[in-house]
């Protein structure tokens, strides 16, 4: 098959694929973007496979940088593209269901085909459009099946992640797996357990953020895959729940972690140590407390003032664009004009602070700094008093 019109992100890389080629070599489009040109969908990143040895590719291009030579990847800097080319490879030993330890390079486009995951993205795309196809992907891709490489137990035995890939790819495409596929990873479920939890973490949010999320999660769920995910052992029935949710992609990370701690009903104050089991950054743990905490209210009644400026603009923001999941209506615009209404934004925006109060009541510093401080804070928010520093030491003096 050859394709009739070459995407602009591959006519840009052309003349790198030539150079290659006139250096002697091959060189390939490979990987995701192959198969999400053949399904019509934009491409993020270019991956190009070639048979030049890492060293042979540093030859052939005056900027590169190594960023895993190791797996025999160099970046190839072009103008203010960079793009990532990487050498032919076989994945020979295997340790413990995880990645292999080292990599061979080799100089046959088959033989690195071979190793990737699924067969719709083992396609290699030449130059002059013509798709290399050398395991019925195109046919997959008519039927929208999902079909492991070769024999799907090995393959799953090579790198259990390749389950979880399965499932993430179910959830971005709508495909169904196919039978033996679907079949081992039922059989090989357990071998998640050996996998890092940040790269489980991975492909876990990219199921959560796909198009068809419920399909996802119900092959999550059937394949029980999720029994070897942090915290999920016992997340059968609330994991279909949120399948059931609603039909509404999920476009951010925050979003979906705090539905799913919704639709599994878990407490707040064991929001952190799930998302911890999770590898989530303290940053993210702290936003999806925030917005869950704040979902939680902004279910029954609109934001108070309070609420609004202790979850600040942008968090407020994630909590209201959740309602549409729970079929209540979102305001987006009336809460960002809401939050510039108020009086104050932080601490900093007070008329008064820690040095002028110490000198006006003459003290030294101690909790009724702060206690003062926060009194007033709160008073000006919920609009009880205007931020003037005159009004404000009447206030304290009341307040102390
Ligand atoms: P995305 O669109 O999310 O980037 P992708 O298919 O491009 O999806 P990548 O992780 O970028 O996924 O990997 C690029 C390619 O490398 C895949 O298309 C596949 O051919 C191969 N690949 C990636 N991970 C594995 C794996 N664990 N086992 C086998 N092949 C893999
Ligand atoms: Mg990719």
């Amino acid at each position: 098959m050859k394709l009739k019109t070459i995407p602009q992100e591959y006519q840009n890389a052309l003349p790198i694929l030539k150079k290659i080629e006139q250096a002697g070599y091959e060189a390939y489009f490979v990987g995701g973007s192959v198969r999400d040109v053949l399904l019509n969908q934009p491409i993020h990143d270019v991956d190009i496979a070639t048979s030049a040895f890492p060293a042979e590719i540093k030859e052939i291009f005056p900027r590169t940088i190594d960023v895993g030579i190791e797996h025999g990847t160099v970046l190839v800097l072009d103008g203010d593209d960079k793009y990532e080319i990487t050498t032919f490879r076989t994945e020979s030993t295997y340790q413990d269901y995880r990645r292999p330890d080292h990599v061979e390079f080799v100089r046959s486009l088959a033989e690195d085909l071979k190793r990737r995951d699924f067969t719709i993205n083992a396609f290699a795309l030449k130059e002059d459009g013509e798709v290399i196809d050398l395991f019925d992907g195109l046919q997959d891709l008519t039927n929208q099946v999902l079909r492991a490489v070769g024999n799907p137990h090995e393959r799953f035995h090579e790198d259990a992640l390749r389950m979880m890939r399965g499932l993430r790819f179910v959830s971005q495409l709508g495909f169904e797996l196919e039978e033996e596929t679907f079949a081992s990873i039922y059989e090989n479920h357990a071998l998640l357990a050996k996998i890092s939890v940040e790269r489980i973490n991975i492909e876990f949010i990219k199921l959560l953020l796909g198009k068809y999320r419920n399909q996802g999660l119900k092959m999550f769920v059937e394949t029980e895959c999720y029994l070897y995910c942090p915290m999920l052992r016992n997340a059968g029935q609330g994991l279909l729940k949120f399948a059931e949710l609603s039909e509404k992609q999920i476009h951010e990370e925050a979003h979906a972690w705090v539905l799913l701690l919704d639709q599994l009903q878990i407490e707040s104050n064991s929001i952190r140590t799930f998302l911890k089991a999770w590898k989530c950054s303290n940053e993210l743990i702290r936003t999806v407390q925030n917005v869950y905490e704040g979902l939680q209210q902004r279910k029954t009644s609109y934001f108070s003032k309070q609420l609004l400026y202790e979850l600040g603009e942008y968090q407020a923001v994630l909590v209201e664009s959740l309602l549409p999941y729970f079929n209540l209506t979102a305001d987006v615009s009336t809460v960002q004009e809401d939050y510039l209404q108020l009086p104050i934004h932080s601490l900093q925006d007070l008329a008064i602070n820690g040095t002028i109060l110490m000198e006006h009541f003459d003290k030294k510093p101690g909790k009724w700094l702060k206690d003062t401080l926060s009194a007033c804070e709160q008073a000006v928010v919920a609009g009880e008093i205007s931020n003037q520093q005159s009004q404000l030491l009447v206030f304290a003096q009341q307040f102390i």
